[in-house]
């Protein structure tokens, strides 16, 4: 009795953080991600579980006995979700940086800018790669209630080959260090899909081909061969688990897709074959154009090696334009950035640049909410404003974000799982 009771005092002090009780938003205007429709004075109702119960007109919602909708000024829209994250890493800690941060201060920083993610409008996102299982604990702390964060997706260390874009490979052999996702050989890379799924991993990501900031790899070429990639591909889906595979290169893509992966990351040097390929095994192409900016702009100051701008001065373009070709010619597109590399919380910038490469601006929002979801495998949950879904919850200034995206790198009002995250009219971030 006395257990049950401390337990319900808990969940109170945890009120910020999950709703425990019904409640309702009112909203000036609802952008219908689906339809593409905009309602106006509409009232979202959620059940005690944070779950959507009804979306309606204000005059007609059937409000739960004692509630009073909270206000969300501008127009609201589902929680964003970002399929490209690393949280655990800081923009700033590039390079020969990055070799002095622990394992613990990488999971404080992920404390930190988990919430700057949240907050910025993003409630769900797929964290593809981090040191220690830094992220596991993360995604626990954030379910647990104890760290304010998205919903989270998570795949601990990024299987690599040796020396290869997943590899550390700063320090010379006498210090003998390998990345904790180095596996190879179909067998060993099998082993680590064991390894990284008992300490916690939802989803495997590999590193098939090489990368802009490692150091003596170059992006356009293969790593993982097919047979190591069948090999993860097929130990990942048995064990339950969806497969983000890294690839720039067109062998790699290719390579990637025929093994059965389930989303192309970067995808930068895709060819037409490659896209024919990615429609026909209805694989997921992602595309992280904003970040392009941030690294020629910031990068050396931020301490990336100078090999490494020079390569995204030779793919940033590239990589736009293939985007272009596969949105052009139909392919599955989800909303990914590769936070980590440039600031978090900056994750919307990304919204403007896919609309100057050829969106509309719902097809970029659709990108972070119905396509997200579906790659994640939480379609029915996030990614749209309809009963059973989740209370994720976003509200942005004006009358619609379809006549300017870049509203949404100014959101003003966040609820996850219908508790309040933030309610600032006023904020301009
Ligand atoms: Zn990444």
């Amino acid at each position: 009795m006395r257990k049950a009771f401390s337990a319900f005092i808990f969940s109170l002090l945890l009120a910020p953080f999950a709703a425990a009780v019904p409640g309702a938003v009112h909203c000036a205007h609802i952008l219908d991600v689906r339809s593409g429709e905009i309602r106006d004075d509409q009232i979202i109702v959620f059940a005690a579980d944070g779950t959507i119960s009804s979306v309606g007109p204000a005059k007609s919602a059937a409000l739960p006995p004692n509630v009073a909708p909270v206000e969300a000024a501008g127009t609201c829209l589902p929680g964003l979700i970002d399929v490209h994250t690393h949280l655990t890493g800081n923009p700033e800690d590039s390079g020969y940086a990055g070799l002095g941060v622990s394992v613990p201060r990488e999971a404080i920083n992920g404390v930190k800018n988990a919430r700057r993610t949240l907050h910025a409008g993003f409630t769900s996102v797929r964290n593809v790669g981090a040191s220690g299982f830094t992220d596991v604990a993360l995604r626990d702390a954030v379910n647990a209630g104890d760290v304010e964060g998205p919903r989270m997706l998570v795949s601990g260390p990024a299987l690599g080959i040796t020396g290869g874009h997943c590899d550390d490979n700063l320090l010379p052999f006498e210090y003998h260090h390998v990345a904790e996702g180095v596996a190879d050989g179909p067998w060993a890379a099998r082993a680590k899909v064991r390894e990284v799924v008992k300490y916690g991993a939802d989803l495997i990501k590999v590193c098939a081909s090489g990368g802009v900031l490692s150091k003596g790899d170059l992006p356009g070429t293969p790593q993982y061969t097919l047979e190591e990639l069948q090999a993860i591909v097929e130990e990942a889906h048995k064990l339950g688990r969806k497969v983000a595979a890294h690839a720039h290169g067109t062998q790699s893509i290719k390579d990637a897709i025929r093994a059965g992966i389930d989303s192309v990351e970067h995808s930068s040097l895709i060819d037409d074959e490659g896209i024919a390929l990615a429609k026909q095994h209805g694989t997921y192409l992602v595309f992280d154009i904003y970040n392009d900016d941030f690294i020629l702009q910031e990068g050396a100051k931020a301490g990336m090696l100078p090999e490494s701008i020079e390569k995204e001065k030779k793919l940033g373009r590239l990589q736009r334009e293939s985007f272009r070709r596969a949105f052009k010619a139909g392919a599955k597109i989800a909303f990914g950035t590769d936070a980590g590399v440039y600031p978090h919380g900056d994750n919307a910038k990304q919204f403007a640049t896919m609309v100057e490469w050829g969106m509309q601006p719902l097809d970029a929002i659709r990108a972070a909410t119905l396509n997200a979801a579906e790659l994640m495998g939480w379609s029915g949950k996030v990614g749209a404003l309809e009963p059973g879904y989740f209370a994720d919850i976003i509200a942005v200034e004006g009358k619609s974000p379809l006549a300017d995206v870049t509203v949404l790198q100014k959101v003003q009002f966040v609820m996850k799982g219908g508790a309040v995250v933030r309610n600032d009219p006023a904020a301009q971030k």
